[in-house]
């Protein structure tokens, strides 16, 4: 079956007066369709370089408006695109082909936290640090943290499969999505999985649409596990003369028989960066050296403090130039603000940081920071790598002027085909977090076997058959 392609905004533009009519029926509440060409254009962008202006936009208040919404376009080919947060990197909630953007912010309110089921029950628009402060206050645990927790939403991170430093112990957002309901594209809404821990009843339909990123449905509710909160936490910070030696000390930590929750290494040029915007005058600590190293253990206190004092000398003794270990949960935040600042950094050095968030295999960090600096040294843009080294998912960054941006695009195409080509060669991924959306859509086609991009197109079919969602990204049949 091959969907018909959504219509072009320019056949809607025609019949525009009626289309804000019909919609505004469907919705109850009148300010639930957005018109204004500032506000449109506000959301038709994420945090990624993309931007499209909608027709118009929906802001749904209920999973029946959301799927009346969907009803409505599917029988005219109208193309809708879900935005949650709109803090996405990749331009995944940007509306390529015009049409209805679907804003679910309305839809933000905790349902329920559960503290004997270990469930939240959630709308798809809760920002994720809110769950995890709310559940916190009840000793209970919701893991996924990614560095955008204080703005990005959980319907988001679904449709992302985000993932953050935590994932490395706890697995990133899939793992915790134990039920979803969805507002399917020809307007009927259904509820898949449940509020169970463990289900094996036909197949794992919760499990397809983490990661869809907007193109198999529209996550109205989520279930989300919760785990016991735990009691005690302890950061190391350790500098190292090379990335080669911070490479070695993750592999030594995990043949110790440790698994940290986090296990996060900046290169030279990143911390570099750091001590340039004087991140160490907001009392954090910056060890010496070319390479950082932070890492986080959790759980009851006397396990915490031993297993502490054991990394450091495990550090110690993998060439570590100098290592603290903090145990408070204030000299623990100040550890982590210089791996929160690194971004920011980059930033202030005024370049642009194109960054590509891709995943190696484990045993593969020392050779992709080898192929970073080769890479640098060709094509003179400085490249800083930071990021999840025990999962081997590392943002490369590559660092460019707003001169060589404009001016040198093709070589800037040629750098990233080369990073990526030398990532696919080795087993890794395009991406390990952000997704594919606009950004990687060039890449799809070379990650991927033609069987397999066949069957994604099979299941896009088979769900969305008018090819009404989020048309214009990686599965566009
Ligand atoms: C500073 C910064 C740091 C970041 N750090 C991380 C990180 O550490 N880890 C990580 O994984 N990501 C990270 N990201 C990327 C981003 O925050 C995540 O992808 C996040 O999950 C996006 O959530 P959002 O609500 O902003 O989604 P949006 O940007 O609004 O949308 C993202 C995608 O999800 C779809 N979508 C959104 N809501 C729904 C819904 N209800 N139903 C169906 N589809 C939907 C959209 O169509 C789109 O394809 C970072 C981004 C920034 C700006």
């Amino acid at each position: 079956v091959i969907p018909r392609t959504a219509r072009s905004s320019k056949k809607i533009s025609s019949s525009h007066s009626s289309l804000e009519r019909d919609l505004r029926k469907l919705l109850l509440h009148a300010a639930g369709v957005i018109t204004d060409p500032v506000r449109l254009a506000e959301l038709g962008r994420d945090k990624w370089f993309a931007s499209a202006l909608p027709e118009i936009a929906v802001a749904p208040n209920t999973a029946q408006e959301a799927a009346a919404v969907l009803g409505y376009a599917h029988k005219r080919g109208i193309p809708v695109t879900t935005r949650g947060a709109g803090h996405g990197y990749v331009g995944g909630c940007v509306p390529v082909r015009g049409g209805i953007l679907m804003s679910m912010h309305r839809m933000n309110r905790i349902k329920e936290i559960s503290t004997c089921d270990f469930v939240a029950v959630v709308q798809p628009a809760v920002i994720t640090g809110v769950l995890q402060e709310k559940v916190r206050e009840k000793g209970l645990f919701y893991p996924p943290d990614p560095a955008s927790l204080k703005d990005c939403s959980l319907g988001g991170n679904i449709a992302t499969n985000a993932g953050g430093p935590r994932c490395l112990k706890y697995g990133v957002t899939r793992p915790y999505v134990l039920g979803l309901e969805i507002a399917l594209a020809d307007g009927r809404l259904v509820r898949v999985g449940g509020r169970t821990h463990k289900n094996k009843t036909g197949f794992d339909l919760t499990s397809l649409f983490v990661g869809s990123e907007g193109l198999l449905g529209v996550i109205t509710e989520a279930i989300l596990r919760l785990l016991p909160y735990p009691p005690a936490r302890a950061t190391l910070s350790a500098g190292f003369s090379s990335m080669k030696e911070a490479s070695a000390a993750v592999q030594a930590i995990f043949h110790a028989g440790f698994l940290p929750c986090a296990m996060e290494v900046a290169d030279s040029f990143t911390l570099q960066a750091a001590r340039n915007a004087h991140v160490g005058q907001q009392g954090t600590f910056i060890p010496p050296g070319n390479a950082h190293l932070l890492v986080e253990i959790d759980g009851q206190k006397a396990s915490v403090l031993s297993e502490g004092k054991a990394l450091k000398s495990l550090f110690a003794q993998n060439k570590a130039l100098e290592v603290e270990l903090a145990t408070s949960p204030e000299r623990c935040a100040r550890m982590w603000a210089l791996r929160r600042a690194f971004s920011a950094s980059l930033k202030a050095t005024g370049l642009i940081k194109l960054n590509e968030d891709i995943a190696v295999p484990r045993g593969r960090l020392v050779d992709l920071i080898t192929f970073a600096e080769r890479l640098q040294k060709k094509t003179g843009f400085q490249i800083a790598c930071f990021g999840h080294a025990g999962d081997g998912n590392i943002h490369v960054n590559i660092m460019v002027s707003a001169e060589q941006q404009a001016e040198q695009p093709q070589k800037i195409e040629a750098a990233l085909d080369a990073l990526f080509t030398r990532v696919i060669t080795w087993g890794g991924a395009i991406t390990g977090e952000h997704g594919i959306g606009l950004a990687k859509k060039r890449w799809w086609p070379q990650a991927t076997s033609p069987t397999l991009r066949d069957l994604h197109t099979s299941i896009k079919c088979a769900l969305d058959p008018e090819g009404i969602l989020n048309p214009g990204k990686f599965v566009d049949p």
